[in-house]
């Protein structure tokens, strides 16, 4: 569904990405793992077009999508839930929610959509005629997957979804995840809470200054990783 080849994305001289090749099959969980500013928010803004690849290539269903706008790229099905979720706060709920339908001609089944919607998240039914500024921060991270899932997304591009939830919000954003992926919804997940991520991926790619250090299933990787004596230690909570 998605290959990433040989990408390398520079702010200015700062090269954030080089060379990282990477695949994300139909119906996968993938999940993008390491430290700060190891260049995983890079990939996944170069696939989503805001960042412009300096050199690779990106294949979207076998149709190159690298430097392309990222309308272009959401209108081929894939959606990113940005780090600081990218909701906008003097609108509703709902609000919020039409316009990841927007590029949808079938308003009769968005509003099927919606009703689905709310049943996965019965906190957004429950607040659509609130301000999302003000909901909670986990109520917000619900809003910004919910957006994009009602854009019908062949790719959901999650980055950081469980940054600056409480512990036991956490738990719940790992299980909807877990829970989207068992309804065939194909994610590419970045982040930190390395311990909770390989409990969910079905593959997962480490990245290590800019590059792909490791990659594989999660048993894999925690060899690969252990070997190196590195990242997958003893944190309790699970970031690296
Ligand atoms: P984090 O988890 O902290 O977001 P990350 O793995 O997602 O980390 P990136 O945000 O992709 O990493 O950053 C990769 C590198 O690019 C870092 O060195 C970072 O400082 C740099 N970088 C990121 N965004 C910009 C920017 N807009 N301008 C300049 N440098 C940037």
């Amino acid at each position: 569904m998605l290959k990433v080849e040989g990408l390398e994305s520079r702010y200015g001289p700062i090269i954030a990405v080089r060379a990282v090749s990477l695949e994300v099959r139909e119906g996968e969980l993938v999940a993008l793992i390491g430290a700060n500013g190891a260049g995983k928010s890079t990939t996944l803004n170069s696939i989503a077009g805001v960042v412009k690849p300096s050199r690779g290539r990106i294949l979207f269903f076998g149709e190159p999508i690298t430097g392309r706008t990222p309308e272009e790229i959401a209108r081929r099905g894939v959606a990113l839930v940005p780090e600081n979720r990218g909701i906008f706060p003097s609108l509703t709920v709902m609000e919020n929610l039409r316009l990841g339908a927007y590029l949808r001609r079938d308003s009769a089944v968005v509003q099927t959509d919606l009703d689905s919607l709310f049943e996965r998240f019965p906190i957004l039914a429950d607040r659509a005629n609130q301000r999302a500024g003000t909901l909670s921060g986990g109520e917000q991270q619900q809003l910004a997957i919910g957006r994009a899932l009602l854009s019908r997304p062949r790719l959901l591009m999650l980055d950081e979804p469980s940054l600056g939830l409480a512990p036991a919000l956490v738990d719940r954003m790992f299980h909807l995840i877990k829970q989207l992926s068992d309804d065939g919804v194909t994610v590419l997940l970045v982040e930190q809470n390395v311990t909770r991520t390989i409990e969910i991926a079905h593959r997962v790619y480490l990245m290590r200054t800019g590059r792909i250090e490791a990659g594989g299933t999660p048993d894999e990787v925690r060899t690969q990783v252990d070997i190196a004596g590195v990242y997958l230690g003893d944190r309790r909570d699970g970031a690296v």
